[in-house]
């Protein structure tokens, strides 16, 4: 697995980087990905690091040249910070029961809306476990604005397909898409739009194209990030799939007695996952197992059995989070192991993506000259 998104890596890096500013925002369809990277699936999952990705592509090309896709890189970055400071986002949205009419909600998820394009699209996130991102933004936008159905079941339905399903960057870009993300600017998806980008694939979408954006007059104050440690305290140490990178960690990991690989099941999980989306997690992690020679899968029980205190790369908000902050009886025990590339960068990620932006030079600098992990 990890010689395989390397040679996705390489080969997008030698194709496709040059002409992603002016092509990435086409969907040409499932069969025809050249155009953007395609690889979200490793760096959802740290396979592929994506501090290392900007570094990678950096010391090859001038920042000029290359700006739109380390931007986009960004986006996940500055996501995941923005949900570190506001972490009740995501607990109110996993805990929501909105009303809907089921009827609505079967056809949506069944692909039976008479919409072609989103219908075909329901088709590819479960078959692919992937959507574009432009087809993303529509499809939220459809699901919100045409077909009247709560943001919060959309997200869910995108997080137990999709490949890379990601707490931050899924919940807020479905709150972005509908209006409450940047207050009252929500995302219509257009017939010219959707013609245009699926190169015509798609004609006369009979769409709400003059939805106003929806309310939401909960105001999430600003939280402080969680003090992150970047040194190991403890003989074990305790990886979910979300971060299982080896490249600049295979010795940080020999010092350990232990690596334990945990995966959650769907009876740990708030938004259940589809067997294929848990079965691509279970071959990561054994690609992890089979080069970290010190790793073994454990259960979450044998987890809650640890007597002594262990440390845990941390997960960031999410899921495996939630797990451990509700079933681990004694959290001070758990001492948290944080990139020293995430803790740089999540300063930046309070206010909105703009403000982040005019940061970059500076975390870019950072990462250029900082390329250790923990210390
Ligand atoms: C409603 C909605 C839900 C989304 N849910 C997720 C999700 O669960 N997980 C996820 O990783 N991305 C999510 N995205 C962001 C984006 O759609 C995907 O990261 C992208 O489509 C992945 O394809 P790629 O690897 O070919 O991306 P490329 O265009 O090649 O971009 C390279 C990398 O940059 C990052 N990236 C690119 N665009 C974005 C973006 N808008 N936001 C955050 N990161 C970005 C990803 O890590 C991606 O792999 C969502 C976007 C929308 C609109």
């Amino acid at each position: 697995m990890y010689q395989r998104a390397n040679e996705d890596k390489l080969d997008f890096i030698q194709k496709g980087l040059k002409d992603y500013a002016s092509q990435r925002n086409y969907d040409f369809g499932p069969k025809s990905r050249e155009n953007i990277s395609n690889l979200s699936k490793y760096i959802s999952h740290r396979i592929i690091n994506e501090y290392d990705l900007i570094r990678e592509i950096l010391s090859e090309h001038n920042l000029q040249k290359v700006d739109k896709f380390i931007q986009e890189i960004f986006w996940r970055v500055y996501w995941k910070g923005w949900l570190e400071h506001r972490p009740k986002v995501w607990t109110d949205f996993v805990n929501s029961t909105p009303s809907y009419r089921k009827e609505d909600y079967e056809k949506a998820i069944n692909g039976k809306t008479g919409i072609e394009c989103f219908d075909d699209w329901v088709n590819e996130l479960k078959t692919e476990n992937y959507l574009h991102n432009h087809t993303r933004m529509w499809f939220a936008s459809i699901w919100i604005f045409t077909l009247n159905l709560p943001w919060e079941l959309g997200a869910r339905f995108f997080l137990k397909h999709l490949f890379d399903g990601d707490a931050a960057s899924n919940t807020l870009s479905w709150r972005w898409v509908a209006g409450i993300q940047t207050r009252g600017k929500n995302y219509i998806a257009r017939e010219s739009n959707i013609r245009k980008f699926t190169n015509q694939r798609y004609v006369n979408t009979a769409l709400n194209e003059n939805a106003s954006p929806l309310e939401n007059h909960k105001i999430y104050s600003l939280n402080e990030v969680r003090q992150l440690h970047t040194e190991q305290k403890c003989r074990n140490i305790v990886l979910f799939e979300s971060d299982l990178n080896v490249n600049e960690k295979q010795s940080f990991y020999e010092n350990y007695e232990n690596v334990f690989l945990l995966l959650l099941e769907n009876t740990d999980r708030n938004v259940k996952l589809d067997d294929t989306v848990l079965n691509f997690k279970r071959t990561l992690q054994q690609a992890f197992k089979s080069k970290i020679t010190n790793s073994e899968i454990v259960s979450v029980d044998d987890i809650k059995k640890l007597n002594e205190g262990f440390d845990v790369l941390y997960p960031a908000i999410g899921e495996n989070l939630d797990f451990l902050n509700q079933q681990i009886k004694d959290i001070n025990k758990i001492h948290f192991i944080g990139l020293k590339e995430d803790i740089f960068c999540w300063k930046f990620s309070k206010k909105g993506f703009f403000n982040f932006k005019k940061s970059i030079p500076e975390v870019i600098n950072f990462l250029l000259h900082e390329n250790d992990f923990f210390s």
